[in-house]
């Protein structure tokens, strides 16, 4: 059976999806849709307007979806045994180191009162634990997942000073952890079902029984993106794109949405005003990101931007014909050819911590410039609190300031202590 993967120049899932079929050992056609108008006409005529698409046989697979693919091959017999692709077994070897950090939470260690408890071992906790262990702090860290946090699940991270080339973002942060744990830092897993900051000891209730320490920082991050609005996963790849890169050229002289206001939102717009007629950003706050470049979209007359305008929902029958947003005068429906979705989640994970410190609207917590909370001995950092920008090199530098202003603490000094070897 024919195996043929329409592709564009620049696409990083097609290099993927290229990369597992090789190494499944099954020869492919590669049809380069940038390189050849009449691959881009035969994809359009399907009404597919997204690489990569990996038709097997007769059977599109949009997108880049390995298990899917994989599942496919087996089931039309295609692919004879569940050959895990090189990237799976790396992915799964880092899981495993990462795994190799966490030590089981026996009843010894939940009774043991520690020094500072990190909540979180993102960037923000695990930086945290390097400074507070190397301190002589007798330091915990409890992550519910730690797998699953923003960097965990960054697959490619290159801009993390002193980190040379591209590492995965688990890569990194099983370096951070390793580097605590040598430094004396325990790291276990466990879900917070509760707090009590009230007392000079912090409890914090675990399911295995209640923690004490004397400082606690909470680095819980903020959540990932999981809701999808109606509709979008109906058109993916039919109109509903994430990327400019890939798919722009399938909507030249057409009319397009941008939704998002962050610098990809910004830099993909500038992209797709060089093919599309009409661009119109739908902004879900009301001003653009920190990070984001948006000055050359202003001078282009067909681009229009619209601030506060969230997405609703992604409209169409047979194929996608516009988009619902929210605007100040209720829900409004905008006719498009196709959507390109740039939103990420911003919500701080810290529902748990309730009434016990200081949050704002949207559930930062809010810290001064030595990340003191409200309350005494419990601090946060990272993209739990209202960070000027969400980078891994914030969130660490956050736990540094953390752990010292938790020794400060701890160790009842007149003020914070920098440390040099
Ligand atoms: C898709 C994507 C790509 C990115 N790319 C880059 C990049 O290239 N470069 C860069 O510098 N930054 C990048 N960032 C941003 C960066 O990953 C974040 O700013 C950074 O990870 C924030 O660190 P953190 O420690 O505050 O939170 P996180 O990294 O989210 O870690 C929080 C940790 O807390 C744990 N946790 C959450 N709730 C609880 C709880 N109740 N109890 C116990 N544990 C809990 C989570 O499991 C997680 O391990 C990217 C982010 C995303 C989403």
């Amino acid at each position: 059976m024919d195996v043929i993967v329409y592709s564009s120049t620049g696409c990083e899932y097609c290099k993927r999806i290229k990369t597992d079929l090789a190494n499944w050992g099954l020869p492919y056609e590669e049809r380069n849709v940038t390189e050849n108008e009449a691959y881009f006409e035969d994809l359009h005529a399907k009404g597919i307007y997204s690489v990569p698409v990996t038709f097997i046989g007769e059977h599109p697979i949009i997108g880049y979806r390995p298990n899917a693919m994989k599942k496919k091959l087996l089931e039309l017999g295609v692919l004879s045994t569940n050959v895990p692709s090189e990237e799976a077994k790396k992915a799964e070897d880092e899981e495993a180191q990462a795994e190799s950090v966490f030590t089981p939470l026996s009843a010894a260690l939940v009774d043991d009162v520690y020094d500072f408890l990190i909540i979180g071992a993102g960037p923000a906790g695990s930086s945290a634990a390097v400074y507070s262990s190397r301190s002589r702090l007798k330091t915990l860290v409890i992550d519910k997942a730690p797998t699953a946090g923003a960097l965990a699940l960054t697959h490619k991270i290159a801009n993390y000073p002193g980190v040379l080339g591209e590492v995965s973002g688990l890569e990194l942060l099983t370096l951070m952890r390793r580097q605590a744990k040598q430094f004396g830092a325990t790291f276990v897993r466990s879900n917070i079902m509760g707090v009590d900051f009230t007392g000079d000891l912090k409890a914090v209730h675990l399911p295995e029984g209640t923690v004490r320490a004397r400082a606690v920082f909470v680095a819980v991050g903020s959540r990932g993106r999981t809701a999808k609005v109606k509709g979008e996963d109906r058109f993916e790849g039919r109109g509903v794109s994430y990327c400019a890169t890939c798919d722009a050229a399938f909507f030249q002289g057409r009319v397009v949405a941008v939704v998002g206001d962050n610098a990809e939102a910004a830099e993909d717009a500038i992209q797709l005003s060089r093919f599309a007629k009409e661009v119109h950003v739908f902004m879900p706050s009301k001003k653009w990101s920190s990070d984001a470049e948006y000055s050359q979209l202003e001078g282009l007359g067909h681009v229009h931007v619209y601030p506060a305008h969230p997405l609703r929902e992604v409209t169409g029958e047979d194929t996608l014909s516009g988009i619902v947003v929210k605007t100040p005068d209720g829900d409004h429906e905008v006719k498009v050819d196709g959507v390109f979705i740039y939103l990420s989640g911003n919500q701080p994970g810290t529902d748990f911590l309730g009434e016990s410190v200081a949050r704002d609207a949207d559930g930062y917590v809010e810290v001064d410039a030595f990340l003191r909370t409200n309350v005494d001995g419990v601090f946060a950092g990272g993209d739990a609190r209202r960070t000027p920008v969400k980078q891994a090199v914030v969130a660490a530098a956050d736990g540094a300031i953390a752990a010292m202003s938790a020794d400060k603490h701890v160790n009842k000094r007149s003020r914070v202590m920098a440390q040099y070897s």
